[in-house]
């Protein structure tokens, strides 16, 4: 079987065979997918799932990479990208209708510019809207999911389906369309605002940002908050900012950020994670768990 010849002569961008996935994740880091795809719309990516489903291949599919550690070993099977081509923001009255590929910060200022309020939060989340939407992406006390009304996906039989808000679940960083298939576009419902205010709050909410986080390559916030106990007090009370182990530190600006300071590998940020969770084990008697998703094969 040529995946390469017979999926790549149905798709415009055709199929990269071996990609690594450094080129595509925020922390920079992670070995090769087997074939790597971007559809160029929702034909295409139907098109790869029911190819992925008639030879039994693994199916990956992620946004921007910004909470991914890909491990050394790469990804098996198909890895789909879906980006720039499901960019694109559309009013209908207090609704807007967004490609699941819209940078989030892109959404918070069209809304804004739109006169529609209430997703300026998410400006300066590095994630796309897809991504954000299921990991229930959240900053300064808003979730993505609370101005959720509908979700469009490709199920995983290559099927177009709508779920409703009452069908999808969000919880803490989590919600159940994974489980549903591929989210390709994103209703939002929000409030008549007015385009000043909205701009000014999301250049507050950038100054902020850049205030808190560090500017080495990341993947944001790597442990998720437990109840009334943010993992980074924790990390960094028993003192374990600036930790390193090769080329992955924990940061010493936010001590939930692990950076990789230019030539991390998968393995070392892997192993300062462990390290981090081993000693607040021992010294505080709690787990911490990941919010990243640790996914791929080890080298
Ligand atoms: C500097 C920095 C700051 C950050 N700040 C925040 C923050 O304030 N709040 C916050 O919540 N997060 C934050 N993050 C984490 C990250 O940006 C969010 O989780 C974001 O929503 C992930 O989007 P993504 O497109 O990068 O998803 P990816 O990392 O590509 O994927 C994340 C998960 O979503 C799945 N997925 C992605 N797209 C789709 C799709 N279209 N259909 C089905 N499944 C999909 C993937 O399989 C994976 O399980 C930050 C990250 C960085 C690097």
């Amino acid at each position: 079987m040529n995946i390469e010849r017979e999926l790549g002569q149905k798709l415009k961008e055709g199929v990269k065979v071996n990609e690594p996935m450094s080129r595509h994740t925020s922390w920079q880091v992670g070995g090769p997918a087997d074939y790597f795809l971007c559809p160029a719309d929702t034909s295409e990516l139907k098109e790869i799932v029911r190819f992925g489903r008639s030879r039994a291949l693994p199916l990956y599919i992620f946004g921007n990479g910004t909470n991914l550690l890909v491990l050394d070993g790469g990804i098996r099977g198909l890895v789909v990208k879906i980006g720039e081509y499901f960019n694109y923001v559309r009013r209908s009255g207090d609704r807007l209708e967004a490609g699941a590929g819209t940078q989030m910060t892109n959404l918070a200022r069209s809304a804004a510019q739109e006169g529609l309020a209430g997703i300026e939060f998410a400006a300066g989340i590095p994630g796309s809207l897809g991504g954000a939407a299921v990991m229930n992406a959240g900053a300064f006390g808003c979730y993505i999911g609370e101005r959720i009304d509908a979700v469009r996906l490709i199920s995983y039989n290559g099927e177009s389906l709508t779920l409703e808000r009452e069908e999808i679940k969000f919880g803490y960083r989590t919600s159940n369309l994974p489980g549903k298939g591929i989210v390709v576009e994103v209703i939002l419902k929000l409030k008549k605002g007015h385009p000043a205010d909205s701009l000014e709050m999301i250049e507050h909410f950038l100054r902020e940002r850049s205030l808190r986080h560090p500017e080495l390559p990341s993947a944001g916030s790597v442990f998720r908050n437990l109840p009334g106990q943010p993992a980074g007090k924790i990390i960094e009370e028993i003192g374990l900012k600036g930790m390193s182990i090769g080329g992955a530190e924990v940061s010493c600006k936010h001590a939930n950020f692990i950076v990789n300071n230019g030539y991390a590998t998968a393995k070392d940020i892997l192993s300062l994670i462990e390290t981090v969770r081993r000693k607040v084990r021992e010294e505080c008697n709690l787990e911490l768990q990941p919010e990243v998703k640790i996914i791929g094969e080890e080298k």
